[in-house]
């Protein structure tokens, strides 16, 4: 068997956009993932699904992995001939022992390289609105680890420090923080210069504390600060309110939770997390398709019969069009029909296959689409999901206009790490419905939950209606459009 290797991965701060793409390649690559506690959840999810993965930031006993420990696993893995990913927080080389793990590799002739990450030292003050740098305040910038080695003392020349007159940036300073401060003044620091400390920087619950070195560790106790976080002592510190571009963020600290479909959640929980909210995808409801449908299959082998072919979803088209393959048919098998599809997006995946719509409702909803259709002439063949709206059927019955209801998909209703959720929703999170299943599927995942603190921003008048038979308290997006739910969360604050 051929040996592996190791690529040392720096996953960055926190912030997934801070991954560099050399990292996601690597990892994207991966067969074994060894990672630390603090890479984050959102990096996590990228790892290949079937690759091993191997916590070494905390154990059953809640201790870590120690370090000789870690550097065996990337040497065995890489001996069982397995591409591994040490994926390490910020920057594997700097206070990450980066070094310490490829010696043993070095020494048992073990291919390794190593991706420089983002590190937290200069990127969470930049979160802050901290440039470590600024040439009206200091000419170098300094890091130092505010954590001495097991057993040691703190050592740290804080006379030197205070001499550069440079900014001075601490990691894993939060415990010595007092030791810190009151070094630089015993070294004839100025006691107001400014100082802050920021936590959980680059994520959506970035805190930050700015203050003078002398009340520093004072408020950042009463603000209750824990690590992970950053101290930066230096007059930089003072730019920090007007660059704070952070914390301004629209949605910056909310939580909201989406429960799109997984394969269609993406862009949704992107644009919101870039919006600085804290985003939990809870893909709640998938689609599956029928592996037999011989209602669809009759459907298509009579396609004449029918004026008008409907698609609810963007689901739909894919599934249409993969029976009329099979049956040998192609886009000229509709040449006698119109089609109707219930928003834009179904639409596209209709001229996939080289099929325009001849209609989309104004506001892209089943109502909408019902109100469009009033008039139409049958019979309709509507392919959609099997638990659909009834505002299609319902107009059709009540105009006497013949119809078939094919279902092309069914929703299946799952829920993965529902308490996390279940703490947010008593907390009282915003959460994105974008179609009556998913109310379901949510309030199914949630069994004896209170519904009453969340907010529901839904699309679509009868989501919302299925919102608040649950107590969901709702707002509705003006259009059925992710643009317009982003609207209308902006507008919950
Ligand atoms: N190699 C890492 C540093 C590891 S040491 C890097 O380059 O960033 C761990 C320390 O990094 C923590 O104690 C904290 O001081 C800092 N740190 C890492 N991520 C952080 C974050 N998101 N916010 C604040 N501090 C962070």
């Amino acid at each position: 068997m051929s040996v592996g290797s190791v690529i040392l991965v720096g996953a960055g701060p926190g912030d997934p956009g801070l991954l560099t793409r050399k990292g996601l390649e690597a990892l994207r690559q991966a067969e074994v993932v060894v990672f630390d506690r603090l890479v984050g959840p959102d990096i996590l999810s990228l790892m290949p699904e079937n690759a091993e993965k191997i916590d070494v930031g905390k154990q059953a006993s809640n201790h870590p992995v120690p370090q000789y420990r870690i550097n065996q696993i990337l040497l065995e893995k890489a001996l069982e001939g397995k591409r591994v990913v040490r994926l390490k927080g910020g920057d594997p080389f700097l206070f990450g022992r980066g070094g310490e793990e490829l010696e043993l590799l070095k020494e048992n002739g073990i291919s390794f390289e190593e991706v420089p990450g983002v590190t937290s030292a200069l990127s969470v003050p930049a979160y802050a609105g901290i440039p470590v740098t600024h040439r009206d305040y200091c000419s170098s910038v300094h890091i130092i680890t505010g954590h001495a080695k097991a057993g040691a003392e703190l050592k740290i020349d804080f006379d030197a420090l205070r001499r550069t007159n440079g900014t001075l940036v601490f990691l894993m300073g939060v415990t010595a923080l007092p030791l810190i401060c009151k070094g630089l003044l015993d070294a004839g620091m100025a006691g107001d210069m400014p100082a802050a400390v920021i936590e959980r920087g680059t994520l959506p619950r970035q805190r930050k504390v700015v203050s003078t070195l002398e009340k520093l560790p004072q408020t950042a106790q009463e603000a209750n600060i824990v690590s992970p976080a950053i101290i930066v002592v230096g007059r930089v510190c003072t730019l920090s309110d007007s660059f704070d571009w952070f914390d301004h963020l629209p949605l910056k600290g909310r939580e909201i939770i989406v429960t799109r479909p997984a394969e269609r959640n993406g862009s949704l929980c992107g644009k919101l997390s870039a919006l600085g909210a804290s985003v939990t995808a809870y893909p709640c409801i998938r689609t599956a398709e029928r592996a037999d449908n011989p209602e669809l299959e009759g459907a298509i082998g009579k396609l004449n019969d029918y004026r008008w072919l409907v698609f609810t979803s963007p689901v739909g088209p894919g599934i249409f069009f993969k029976h009329l393959r099979k049956q040998h048919k192609d886009a000229r098998a509709l040449w006698n029909l119109k089609i109707a599809a219930i928003g834009p997006k179904t639409a596209a995946e209709l001229e996939k296959f080289g099929v325009f719509a001849d209609l989309v409702p104004e506001t892209y909803d089943s109502d909408h689409l019902a109100q469009a259709m009033a008039h139409v002439e049958g019979p309709v063949l509507l392919c959609r999901a099997s638990e659909g709206s009834d505002a299609l059927p319902k107009l059709f019955m009540e105009k006497g206009i013949p119809f078939a209801d094919v279902a092309c998909y069914d929703t299946i209703y799952e829920a993965p790490n529902s308490d996390s959720v279940k703490e947010l929703v008593q907390s009282g999170a915003i959460v994105t419905f974008t179609s009556a299943s998913t109310v379901r599927g949510f309030v199914r995942s949630l069994p004896d939950t209170d519904f009453s603190k969340i907010v529901g921003c839904c699309i679509g008048r009868q989501t919302a209606a299925e919102a608040e038979k649950y107590g969901i308290p709702v707002r509705i997006a003006e259009k059925a459009t992710m643009e317009s739910l982003i609207a209308c969360i902006k507008g919950v604050y």
